[in-house]
């Protein structure tokens, strides 16, 4: 699949948010643990440290996992992508800067709330993944969410968790 490597990462990294609060129990409940996450990804941008800033990413990771579980029905997913996009004010612009040298798109103001600039991000990568017809890579497993990618096969192996049993 010919998607840019921000789009794998960025689905990537929402595969993995969402897989934060599944099996294990939940894995982002302060901010070391959103800290290791973000670093992992080589997030850049406005961080708050406080609980509603950790409640907006836990709210946005709720809404992803909804998009995953609407990966079947394409109408019904567009519009969840749609409205992220929309809520999220996603507004691509060009970009590079020492963690990542090479020009690429932000999706928001470095200014903009952590949860908001990650909902612009994970939307224009779904937007992207839908664009090209590869809605159906987003995939619940028995048991786990996985973006599925060609090159992304040999990373995602060991990312993904599973659901938690008692939902
Ligand atoms: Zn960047």
């Amino acid at each position: 699949m010919l998607f840019s490597h921000d789009t794998e990462l960025t689905l990537r990294a929402a595969a993995m948010l969402i897989n934060t609060d599944r099996d294990d129990g939940e894995q982002l409940d302060d901010q070391p643990a959103l800290d290791e996450y973000l670093n992992y990804f080589g997030w850049t941008g406005r961080r708050d440290h406080d609980d509603s800033e950790l409640a907006a990413v836990h709210a946005l990771r709720a809404r992803l996992g909804r998009i995953w579980e609407s990966a079947d029905d394409e109408e019904r997913a567009v519009g969840q992508v749609n409205a992220l996009l929309a809520d999220t004010h996603a507004s691509p612009w060009l970009t590079r800067h020492p963690e990542m040298p090479e020009w690429h798109l932000h999706l928001a103001s470095q200014q903009d709330p952590l949860a908001q600039r990650m909902g612009a991000e994970f939307s224009m990568a779904l937007a992207d993944l839908i664009r090209v017809g590869e809605l159906r890579r987003l995939k619940i497993c028995a048991a786990s969410v996985t973006a599925v990618t060609a090159s992304m096969l040999r990373h995602i192996a060991n990312g993904v968790r599973g659901r938690r049993s008692a939902r």
